[in-house]
């Protein structure tokens, strides 16, 4: 019998605002342990949380940006459990009125455009970290009560490979949209990843496995590649598989029994009393989708169409966003597209990172890009030239123009110079020349490149390759 797998993703982001969810503490990554606390972070008794009304707005324009719906009426509940690193003894989410639902995020996979549902996005908040030490623990609040949005995905994705170009996919949507910076380091993003398996082409789930709290996307993905084999290996053997928690150790490459999978009566939700359900007004919706951007993979198709770059280019640009900024700025008027973003990609951008300066420093106007193709298409310069050109413009910030000029680099199409050259090149290798003659073809190039040596790359090749031929026939 063969097996297929059913993945559901689950994955938490830190969202960017500036203060927490419930408080006004600094909502800031790796301050002193416990110095951005207050008694409503800490869940000391009687204090009353107030929503952020920015992380509200967030998980709104999450909505949109994964095509989804908001509802008009959202509420928060609380999540009773004990643990050390939230004193107050229950999270705020949202159970069944969360803030968005039903969206889909779009992605290049699998050898095409891939799709995956979104059931919905919560928003809920973050507890502390515990520290464990040789003869004692500690607890650090800071994180506790950042805002978090939880997207939970449809059980549809079929492998670790769909599941890693979905978790990308999404994370650079948030990016795009401001809605979270998604730094892995700083464990922005986190992922349960459900997983089962059942007979090919059966409509029955199989027995759902959890594994909690993945940190990397890579990690999701090797926790997969081991996970689906072992259950179906234990359904191979006539074994059960029950409804669990496990965790993936990522050294040992495995999965191992964390604990048998609370449900969700288990942790006895009840509406939050202190918070007022949420019911976003049109004018409060429409101010958020001013919010809305153009999407990655939108904006990586239409930059392949509008200027007929190859998917490469297209993708470096939608990757690297003020790259692509810039390459906008100027490709309107560019006669060569395609060029201006080779000088961008391959020059520019080696440029910035050798330097080390950024591309709101450079001396030199984006412009400067376009006279630079249009010298080299207009043959007034080799492309060889070119690249002296742009070294000299990047550091000084003159014109290619004025470059070319006071180099005396100008390419030189003038017939009677080139002749000279040519007839130099042809008295001093009568060795290649009898080649050539003799039919070796590739004896002219050799010929060319002296040509060109001689003029210190200024010669026009076209030019050189047609008189080296005339003189050799
Ligand atoms: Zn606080």
């Amino acid at each position: 019998m063969t097996y297929e797998a059913v993945i559901g993703l689950e994955t938490h982001v830190q969202l960017k605002t500036r203060s927490k969810m419930w408080c006004g503490c600094a909502n800031e990554f790796g301050a002193p342990p416990n110095s951005r606390v207050c008694p409503v972070c800490l869940g000391l008794p009687g204090v009353l949380p107030v929503a952020n009304e920015e992380a509200l707005r967030l998980t709104a324009l999450t909505g949109l940006l994964l095509n989804g719906e908001i509802p008009p009426y959202a509420k928060f509940d609380r999540k009773n459990y004990f643990y050390p690193d939230m004193p107050k003894n229950y999270q705020i989410t949202q159970y069944d009125k969360p803030s968005a639902v039903h969206g889909f995020v779009e992605f290049e996979g699998c050898g095409g455009l891939a799709r995956v549902n979104i059931t919905r996005a919560h928003l809920e908040e973050d507890v502390g970290k515990n520290f464990h030490f040789e003869r004692n623990s500690g607890v650090d609040f800071n994180r506790a009560g950042v805002p978090l949005l939880e997207i939970v995905s449809e059980p549809e994705i079929t492998g670790p490979q769909m599941a890693y170009d979905y978790l990308n996919a999404l994370v650079e949507i948030l990016r795009y949209g401001g809605i979270s910076d998604c730094d892995m380091e700083k464990g922005e993003v986190r992922c349960d990843v459900n997983v089962s398996v059942r007979p090919q082409g059966s409509a029955d789930l199989g027995k759902k496995i959890e594994i909690k709290n993945m940190n990397s996307f890579s990690a999701v993905r090797r926790a997969l590649e081991h996970e689906i084999p072992r259950q179906i290996e234990v359904l191979q053997k006539g074994g059960l598989l029950t409804q669990e928690t496990r965790r993936w150790d990522d050294a040992g490459g495995l999965t191992e029994t964390m604990r048998s999978k609370e449900m969700a009566h288990d942790y006895r939700y009840f509406p939050e009393p202190d918070l007022m359900p949420f019911a976003p007004t049109q004018d409060w919706l429409a101010e958020v989708k001013k919010r809305v951007v153009e999407l990655p993979l939108a904006k990586k198709q239409r930059l392949m169409r509008q200027y007929q770059l190859p998917a490469s280019d297209a993708q470096t640009f939608t990757w690297d966003r003020p790259l692509g900024d810039y390459f906008e700025k100027i490709a309107p008027r560019a006669k060569n597209p395609k060029a201006a973003a080779n000088w961008i990609i391959n020059n520019l951008r080696a440029k910035l990172a050798g330097t080390g300066r950024a591309l709101a420093d450079l001396k030199f106007p984006s412009e400067y890009i376009l006279d630079l193709v249009e010298l080299v298409e207009s043959r007034q310069i080799s492309s060889s030239i070119a690249q002296q050109v742009f070294a000299e413009m990047f550091d000084s910030g003159l014109t290619p123009k004025a470059i070319v000029e006071k180099n005396g680099w100008g390419q030189v199409s003038d017939a009677g110079a080139i002749e000279a050259f040519c007839d130099q090149a042809i008295a001093a290798h009568p060795g290649p020349v009898a080649d050539y003659k003799a039919g070796k073809a590739a004896a002219l190039n050799f010929l060319k490149g002296q040509v060109m040596k001689s003029s210190k790359g200024k010669a026009n090749p076209n030019l050189v390759g047609q008189i080296l031929e005339r003189k050799l026939k």
